[in-house]
């Protein structure tokens, strides 16, 4: 049973790259063996997360990362169960959102900026999507 588990955040402290590359190495480390894939968005303070695995695995990493001291005010954005995966390529793709096109932001949301608070996990989701369909996202690592 596959699940897609999408989430946003916002970063305890200031986002520098080096908190950003810490948990890039972690899930990229952790993330094979447990059959997760996903993506990593991060703009300004906020992160919105993509994992995609099995279900009690994916439900188990989410409690890790609700955890985690780095990010406070996680919101659960969409939760399905699938037929199969969008980002199977990545252990943990990354895309740093202030450097997409802001056509692409404009897209789903108000503004180019994003705030994953502000709208819909369908939204959100479909950003994702695009950013899949555009290769906006990097360090493909597997
Ligand atoms: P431990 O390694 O024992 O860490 C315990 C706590 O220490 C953490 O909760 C954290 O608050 C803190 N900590 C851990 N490492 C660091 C560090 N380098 N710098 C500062 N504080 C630290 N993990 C994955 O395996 N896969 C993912 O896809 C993933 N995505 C994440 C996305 C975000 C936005 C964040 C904030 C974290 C993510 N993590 C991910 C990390 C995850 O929260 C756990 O830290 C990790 O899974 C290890 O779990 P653990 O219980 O062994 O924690």
């Amino acid at each position: 049973m596959l699940v897609r588990l999408l989430y946003a955040s916002r970063s305890a402290d200031v986002m520098t790259p080096d908190v950003i590359d810490a948990i890039l190495a972690t899930s990229r480390k952790t993330n094979p063996a447990l059959g997760i894939t996903g993506l990593l968005c991060h703009s300004g303070d906020i992160f919105m997360q993509v994992l995609e695995g099995g279900r009690d695995t994916v439900n188990a990493l989410y409690r890790r990362i609700c955890a985690d001291a780095r990010h406070k005010d996680v919101i659960l954005l969409k939760y399905d169960e699938i037929t199969e995966r969008h980002f199977a390529g990545w252990t943990m793709g990354q895309v740093n959102l202030e450097r997409v096109n802001p056509s692409i932001l404009l897209k789903y949301s108000e503004r180019a900026v994003l705030d994953p608070y502000a709208v819909s996990g369908d939204a959100a989701m479909a950003l994702l999507d695009e950013l899949l369909a555009t290769a906006s996202i990097i360090s493909r690592s597997n």
